[in-house]
């Protein structure tokens, strides 16, 4: 799965989704609700796939 960490210094957001995609969709709500950017640019969405989106195991044997 993917994990997203806000690159912003005053936002502690942190979220995962299954997929690249539903985690970018996540990603556009959140600047359009928290940071107030309701269009980002390519290079803002570069920025966050380079800087803020890492790919995580899910490995949650848990129970
Ligand atoms: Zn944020």
């Amino acid at each position: 799965m993917y994990e997203f960490r806000c690159g912003s210094p005053v936002c502690k957001t942190h979220f995962t989704a299954p997929t690249e995609d539903a985690l970018m969709g996540q990603v556009a709500e959140h600047v359009v609700v928290k940071h107030k950017i309701p269009a980002p640019t390519k290079s803002l969405v570069a920025f966050v796939k380079a800087n803020c989106i890492s790919q995580v195991q899910s490995t949650t044997k848990a129970g």
